[in-house]
């Protein structure tokens, strides 16, 4: 562990922790790295809040038995996109166990996936409920829930180890769309863990904004679906498509 104490601040001082951000990961298959991180309970403070949603649950699904666990990344495994959130939702995929399934950014998100040619129907709901990505990975810089969507530094370090490992996996991958903020920073943190190299200074964050990663992916950025952003129309549908209009130009070259 590191010596400095992390911060309680809800934004991520990846300073903290740079042993974490060092630490190697080994090579293994998608199944494998879903099978060891619905295991993980690396993050004490994440493990007890996503368990405890999952047992005193909201009452809309009180019937329901959520899933409360780590939630895998989801889609095509020869994916050529590769979208990235920042964590599960408290009562859509920590209750579901599929990334951004049951909760309104899902809605968001796989109506556009679906306008766009990335998903064969327009809605997420549960596991099982006949949904396929095309050519499309989603998922989340952190598996657990975290309380008010806000991981804490040294929670978004340790599961920096998760998506290392998933992108290193997806060996198709030309294109990485970050939904948020959080995300595209998380993203160019871990780029050197992957053998590319993010232009100095790091890039803002903007909305559709394109960064060129050498030796990897092109990075495009993109609003998160939240409702706090489509509510209050900060992300409009045609913003979002756009994101995805220009997934299509950087997959066609
Ligand atoms: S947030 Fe990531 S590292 Fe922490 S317990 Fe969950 S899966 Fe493990």
């Amino acid at each position: 562990m590191p010596g400095r104490r992390p911060s309680s601040n809800s934004s991520p001082r990846w300073s903290d922790f740079p042993a974490l951000w060092e630490q190697p990961v080994g090579g293994i298959s998608l199944a494998e790295l879903s099978s060891n991180l619905i295991k993980c309970r690396r993050c004490d403070r994440l493990v007890a809040w996503r368990e405890q949603v999952a047992k005193e649950k909201r009452a809309a699904y009180r019937d329901e038995t959520y899933w409360g666990r780590p939630v895998p990344g989801f889609g095509d495994p020869r994916a050529r996109l590769v979208l990235v959130g920042l964590a599960p939702a408290a009562h859509g995929a920590n209750r579901t166990g599929r990334m951004f399934t049951g909760d309104r950014s899902g809605e968001w998100l796989y109506r556009a996936l679906y306008r766009a040619g990335f998903a064969n129907q327009p809605t997420s709901t549960h596991p099982g409920d006949g949904l396929k990505l095309r050519d499309c990975w989603v998922t989340s810089s952190v598996r657990c829930a975290p309380p008010g969507n806000r991981p804490l530094a040294e929670e978004t370090a340790n599961c920096s180890r998760w998506l290392v490992e998933e992108l290193g996996q997806l060996a198709k991958m030309e294109a990485l769309v970050a939904l948020g903020g959080f995300a595209h920073t998380n993203l160019l943190r871990s780029a050197s863990r992957l053998g590319w190299l993010a232009p100095r200074p790091r890039p803002a964050f903007g909305h559709g904004k394109v960064t060129r990663l050498r030796n990897g992916p092109v990075l495009i950025s993109s609003y998160h679906p939240s409702q706090q952003n489509t509510f209050t129309g900060r992300l409009t549908e045609e913003m979002f498509d756009q994101v995805f209009r220009i997934a299509w130009q950087w997959l066609k070259k």
